[in-house]
C-alpha cells in the first residue's frame, strides 16, 4: 500500500481525511513517522501555510506527503479570522474563546454569510499540487451541537438546518471544505 504522510497531528482531521482516503492508500500522522515538531504557520495565506507544512516534511523525510490549512472567512469581517482561525482570540486552539469572539464581534449583524475554506499542498515525487475546498454557510448567534472541533457549533452550511457540530462525522465529511478539498487530492491519486 502506497504511503502518504499527512502534516497534522489534528486527530479530528486525520480522522476526516483517513475515513474518505480509506482502502486505497495508507495516511500516516507526522506521530506515525515520529515528527513531534511544530510546524510554524508563518505564510499569509492558507496556500502559502500549506505549502511551508509540505514542504517542511518533504525535505525531512523525502516521503510523499501533504499539507493542509483551514480557517473561517466571515464576510461582515472582511475575511476574519481567515488564517488566524486557530488563534483567532489569542491562545491557539481555544476554540471556545475563539467562538466567544465571532460572536461578539458579530452581535447585531444582520450579514451573516461564511465560508469555511481548505487548501491542500501535496508533494507527489517531490511536485507541488494544490487543491482546494470550500462550505458557504452562515454563522448562527448562539452555539448548537457538540460535534466536530472549531467553529463547527456556530457554523450552519447552506442548505441545512443544523450546524456543523450537530452533523454526524460522516454527515459533515459528505459536505465540509475539507472533504471536497480531498475529493480533488483522491481524484488526482486516482489517475497516477
Ligand atoms: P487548520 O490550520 O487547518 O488546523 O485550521 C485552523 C483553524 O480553523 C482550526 O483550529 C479551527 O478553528 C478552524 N477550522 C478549520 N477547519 C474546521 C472545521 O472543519 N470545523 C471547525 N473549525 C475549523
Amino acid at each position: 500500500m502506497h504511503r502518504l504522510v499527512f502534516a497534522t497531528n489534528n486527530a479530528h482531521k486525520l480522522q476526516e481525511v483517513s475515513a474518505k482516503i480509506k482502502g486505497q492508500i495508507a495516511v500516516l500522522s507526522l506521530d506515525d513517522i515520529g515528527c513531534d515538531e511544530d510546524i510554524a504557520e508563518t505564510g499569509s495565506t492558507f496556500r502559502e501555510n500549506a505549502s511551508i507544512k509540505s514542504h517542511y516534511i518533504f525535505k525531512k523525510y523525502h516521503v510523499d506527503c501533504f499539507g493542509d490549512d483551514s480557517g473561517l472567512e466571515i464576510d461582515a469581517l472582511n475575511g476574519e479570522p481567515g488564517i488566524y482561525s486557530a488563534r483567532y482570540a489569542g491562545k491557539h486552539g481555544d476554540h471556545e474563546a475563539n467562538i466567544s469572539k465571532v460572536l461578539l464581534q458579530l452581535q447585531g449583524e444582520t450579514n451573516r454569510a461564511a465560508r469555511f475554506r481548505t487548501v491542500i499542498s501535496l508533494l507527489w515525487n517531490g511536485i507541488e499540487h494544490f487543491f482546494e475546498g470550500t462550505v458557504e454557510g452562515t454563522i448562527r448567534p448562539e452555539r448548537s451541537g457538540s460535534e466536530g472541533f472549531g467553529y463547527d457549533p456556530i457554523f450552519q452550511p447552506d442548505g441545512y438546518s443544523v450546524t456543523f457540530a450537530e452533523m454526524s462525522l460522516d454527515e459533515k465529511n459528505a459536505i465540509s471544505h475539507r472533504a471536497i478539498a480531498v475529493e480533488k487530492l483522491l481524484e488526482f491519486l486516482n489517475k497516477q
